[in-house]
């Protein structure tokens, strides 16, 4: 079975592209800032997108014919080793004005360099588009029945500081840890993760969420319910005990045989019934539960002297 994240990177990959010019950019930036690397041993300026995703390979393809034309393209599919069967897909973008111009357009007095990617999202229309992009490339998200938890990493410490700041525009309160080699921001309430995936229609995985929650709210009353018949058995037992002990102490003291014939029926009841609740006690001896309450009441007391 594929990973829920898989599942929902599927979702959001097949949706049809954004609308509009501003959010497909901002989105194709995302996935190339998160996902892509700079490859070591090729021309200045080329960049190399890895995913396991083919969904997500494809949508990137689309953005970039789309978005970035005269961008050239070589493509690069790994078979996934033995155990690991994932195939892993590399999409290399050679050097271009036009990628450039996307993601480092330093020409307008050096602005934009510094604030990495913001003159992208200044439309909250682009900042849900940019989110989507950077949850496809790094994003990761638990299956509903386990824990509540969607989170997106990168190695990029400014790049992490602005998909809190895109989250906390949007009214999430995200958190950030470090791990490993990498910045995490992530959501951990279940309500903030299923208004993550519903900002991004990801309407299937919305539906799990829902019916996880459900389901847990049904498993939560019925444990609540367990828990109060648990603390009244508890409470007969401790109301039990210490009416054993009155009577043992009675009998000790050799005041047993010399009490009324009602009180010492009551009292070889109790003792030969002792994890009877006070209803089944009464059913016993045939009494009402306040003739009972009554009697052993009456035996506590003498026992205290
Ligand atoms: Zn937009």
């Amino acid at each position: 079975m594929p990973s829920f994240a898989t599942e929902v990177k599927n979702e959001l990959a097949h949706q049809k592209p954004a609308r509009k010019e501003c959010c497909r950019r901002a989105e194709l930036a995302a996935l190339l800032r998160l996902g892509g690397q700079r490859p070591a041993e090729s021309p200045e300026g080329s960049l190399s997108f890895v995913t396991e995703n083919a969904a997500v390979a494809r949508l990137v393809l689309t953005l970039i014919k789309s978005e970035l034309p005269g961008v050239l393209t070589k493509i690069a599919v790994s078979r996934g080793r033995r155990l690991k069967k994932t195939n892993s897909y590399a999409i290399m973008l050679l050097p271009s004005p036009t990628l450039n111009n996307l993601l480092n357009p330093a020409d307008k007095g050096g602005r934009h360099k510094k604030s990495l990617d913001r003159y992208l999202v200044r439309r909250t229309c682009c900042q849900v588009a940019y989110l989507k992009g950077a949850f496809l490339a790094r994003g990761s998200v638990s299956r509903p029945t386990a824990d509540y938890h969607l989170e997106i990493a990168t190695e990029n410490q400014p790049l992490a500081a602005l998909i809190r700041d895109l989250l906390e525009r949007l009214d999430f309160t995200p958190g950030d840890s470090e791990r490993k080699d990498a910045y995490v921001v992530y959501l951990k309430e279940g309500e903030a993760v299923m208004d993550f995936l519903g900002m991004l229609k990801a309407e299937a995985a919305v539906e799990a969420f829902e019916s996880a929650k459900n389901l847990k709210e049904v498993r939560g009353q019925v444990n609540r319910l367990v828990n109060c018949e648990t603390a009244n058995l508890q409470r007969i037992g401790e109301a039990a005990a210490r009416q054993m002990e009155a009577i043992g102490k009675l009998d000790k003291v050799g005041l047993l045989p010399t009490l009324n014939k009602t009180l010492r029926e009551t009292a070889a009841a109790r003792r030969n019934n002792p994890e009877a609740s006070l209803a089944e006690l009464a059913a016993i001896l045939c009494v009402s539960k306040s003739g009972l309450n009554h009697r052993l009441r009456k035996l506590m007391e003498l026992a205290r002297g």
